[in-house]
């Protein structure tokens, strides 16, 4: 079965007790039992909830997976995985993360006594050296938030494989419509499905999908017993968002290609960072695991003043300015101060995250309208 018809059937019954075609929001704590113990699968909504249970069968589905677990955020879900760990255990992870990945490992984890070591991973033997009797996990972004810079996931896993480490990678800028690392040999795959898959902004939560019971069993116990577990709406939400997933990556990738096009010729654009150019160094790994190059992309200008970039960022008006990505709508952020403005400093820059850079969440309007929009701004 395509994606196109997974994304609106898996998962999806109808309701026993009256056809309806869409899971009911349970909206309930506790579930009553015929004597203790004695119940249909339920007990207490912290552990199941049938409109998760929906939304998990679904989520596994779409990204190849056997099994799903949704959390309360993305970042609830990068912190099970974790969790996976102990004291004195080692990750090697990408050196160009979501901020707020970054700041989970190093402010909070390193106070548990795991070990970060932050590498370009460009090159995966690059990781090898870092490769110790302690490593647990190789965490990786593909593509990267901001630089959309592309990591070759197979290389990454076999080498992880060969080390018996666990990979995980955070498909959430490709979507599981553009990118299935599972196929590839990761061990794990995390969404913020705030993004691409709930799609609409109107929700926050993450999800990581598995291939190996020992794995899920192990990532469930974490689940219920640390509880950040969403909310039946919320779940309901994401469940509405995944039935337009294609439709809307579709939309969201021709609309990438011709702002692209747009920024690219733009004399007063210095760079721009996009997995779809023939001249980015990804480009062909992104053809080989990717199936459309995404909405995501940033630029620097020739003028590469902050006072520059923030009139830029100030002066759109369909484009509003705003942290997040992957909705319907598009959004410009300034990462130096936004979205990534827990990495320190001089660690960004080295990463080529400079103080002038703008990203573009290329939402699903009219392309046209969009490019006029960014026109006007750049002047
Ligand atoms: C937003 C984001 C996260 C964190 O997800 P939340 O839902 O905000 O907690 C993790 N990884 C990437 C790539 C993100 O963009």
């Amino acid at each position: 079965m395509k994606i196109a018809t997974k994304l609106i059937h898996a998962g999806m019954e109808p309701d026993p007790s009256t056809g309806a075609i869409m899971i009911p929001i349970y909206q309930t704590s506790t579930y009553v039992q015929e004597a203790p113990g004695q119940n249909k699968g339920y007990e207490y909504a912290r552990s199941q909830n049938p409109t998760r249970t929906a939304l998990e069968n679904a989520l596994a589905i779409i990204e190849n997976g056997k099994y799903a677990l949704s959390f309360s955020s993305g970042v609830a879900a990068t912190d099970a995985v974790i969790k996976l760990l102990q004291p004195g255990d080692e990750v090697i992870a990408g050196n160009d993360l979501y901020g707020g990945t970054y700041r989970l490992f190093t402010k909070i984890f390193e106070r548990y006594g795991i070990r970060f070591h932050f590498i370009d991973m460009h090159n995966a033997r690059d990781a090898e050296p870092y490769i110790n009797k302690n490593t647990r996990l190789i965490w990786i972004e593909t593509p990267t938030n901001p630089l959309l810079n592309i990591i070759d996931i197979q290389s990454v896993a076999e080498l992880a494989s060969r080390h018996n480490i666990l990979t995980c990678v955070d498909n959430t800028f490709a979507s599981p419509y553009l990118q299935n690392p599972l196929d590839l040999g990761v061990d794990l795959v995390l969404h913020s499905a705030t993004k691409y898959l709930g799609g609409h902004s109107d929700v926050i939560q993450g999800c990581i999908m598995i291939n190996d019971a020992e794995l899920r069993e192990k990532l469930y116990f974490i689940q219920k017993s640390c509880g950040a577990v969403p909310g039946p709406q919320d779940c309901f939400l994401v469940l509405r968002g995944l039935k337009t997933l294609h439709v809307r990556m579709d939309r969201h990738c021709q609309n990438g290609e011709q702002i692209a096009d747009f920024l690219k010729s733009h004399p007063k654009v210095q760079k721009l960072y996009w997995c779809g150019l023939k001249e980015h160094p990804g480009y062909e790994i992104a053809k080989k695991q990717m199936r459309g190059f995404g909405g995501m992309m940033s630029f620097e200008l020739k003028d590469q003043s902050v006072e520059e970039a923030r009139r830029v960022l100030s002066a759109t008006k369909l484009f509003s300015l705003a942290e997040s990505l992957g909705g319907v709508e598009s959004l410009i952020n300034h990462p130096a101060t936004m979205t990534h403005a827990s990495i320190p400093k001089a660690q960004r820059i080295k990463n080529g995250l400079s103080d002038s850079l703008i990203r573009l969440s290329v939402g699903i309007e009219d392309a046209g309208d969009l490019i006029e929009d960014l026109k006007q701004a750049i002047g």
